[in-house]
């Protein structure tokens, strides 16, 4: 894949896929055709001579639907799939997506505006609390934080909505990652693996609004994308959360929920990091999904082990990831 960024004499160069990602916020990046940019300095004082360049309102349409449908054509068969777009699913995306970016990364969010619950610390206050050495992430995000030095245990983030931005923003920056939101995770797909097992090579989606009616409207079938692993992200238990911890139990795939415990900040954070793992083959869960899976305490408003269970869960599925694509490829033409 490649993208046009403007040259000094005024052409356009291409730059490898590798680049983009890491352009910064202010690159105009013209695409096909459009030859003259314009900065916010021109425009001003200008107000009364201004408009926007004409357009037929289907060409709005197409611009949307033509990406959107070439999207879904092309991450239909993906290389790993995180569900949920979480704290957790974005730190471990943006792992994935820089250590390989050979790698096709879909994220599929049930909400519309993705972050989970990571735009507010404790009690809907702004700042967010990382315990140390979390504090690794944020310096390799580029985030600011407030550090007491060598004697304090934490740092902080002053409003969690920055940690959010932040690497929500790298990570849809990459070019190999495509973020599906408003699309619900519905079901696994699964295969069996001729020892009576189940090994997950996909994920069931549909729109959320139509996964929120499916009791009062009909044949409402689902979509699908198939992918050697994925990370299952989708927090606490709830109307959409632990969705795989749950499926994997009502499937026989894990004897019973472990079910959150009451809390405790020390263990709690160790626990989630030390246990993100594949929990059946093809699956890893990770962030707080994880705690109703091993019977973790809750640990409250501090953030670090979710974004350190998405670094550990980058780091698992990396290491499977060929195990388990041979696996996908051996199981026959399905
Ligand atoms: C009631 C409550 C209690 C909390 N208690 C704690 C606590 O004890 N400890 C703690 O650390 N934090 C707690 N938090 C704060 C916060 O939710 C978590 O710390 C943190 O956000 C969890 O990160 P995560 O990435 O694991 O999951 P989340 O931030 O919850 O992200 C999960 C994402 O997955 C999406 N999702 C869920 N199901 C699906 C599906 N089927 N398909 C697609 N997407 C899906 C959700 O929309 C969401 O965006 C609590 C929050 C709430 C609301």
């Amino acid at each position: 894949m490649h993208f046009q960024e403007p040259s000094s004499n005024g052409h356009t160069v291409t730059l490898p896929a590798s680049k983009v990602a890491n352009l910064p916020h202010a690159t105009a990046v013209p695409v096909k055709g459009a030859t003259k940019t314009q900065s916010i300095e021109e425009m001003a004082g200008k107000w009364s001579d201004f408009s926007f360049a004409p357009i037929r309102e289907s060409q709005v349409s197409r611009a949307m639907t033509r990406r959107y449908f070439t999207d879904l054509d092309s991450y239909a068969e993906s290389d790993i799939v995180i569900v949920g777009a979480g704290s957790c699913g974005l730190s471990s995306a943006y792992c994935l997506a820089k250590a390989r970016p050979d790698l096709k990364i879909a994220i599929v969010e049930a909400g519309v505006a993705p972050g989970g619950g990571a735009w507010l610390g404790g009690q809907l206050f702004s700042a967010m609390v990382m315990r140390k050495p979390a504090d690794a992430f944020l310096r390799e995000l580029g985030v600011p934080y407030e550090d007491d030095g060598a004697e304090s245990n934490f740092v902080v983030v002053k409003h969690a909505a920055l940690f959010t931005s932040t690497v929500l923003s790298k990570v849809l920056q990459f070019p190999n990652v495509k973020l599906f939101n408003a699309t619900a995770v519905e079901d696994l797909i699964t295969r069996t693996d001729g020892n009576g097992g189940i090994r997950i090579a996909g994920v069931v989606t549909n729109w959320t609004l139509v996964s929120m009616h499916h009791d009062d409207q009909s044949c409402m079938d689902p979509n699908t994308i198939n992918a050697p692993i994925i990370i299952s992200t989708t927090g606490h238990d709830g109307p959409f959360g632990a969705f795989s911890a749950k499926r994997l139990v009502s499937m026989g795939g894990l004897p019973a929920l472990g079910g959150m415990r009451g809390l405790d900040m020390n263990t709690a954070e160790d626990a989630i990091v030390k246990g993100t793992r594949e929990i059946a083959p093809g699956l890893i869960i990770g962030g707080m999904e994880l705690s109703e899976v091993d019977g973790a305490n809750r640990m409250g408003p501090t953030f670090g082990a979710m974004a350190l269970s998405g670094v550990k869960a980058a780091e698992e599925a990396l290491k499977l990831f060929e195990t388990r694509k041979a696996e996908c490829a051996e199981g026959g033409k399905f």
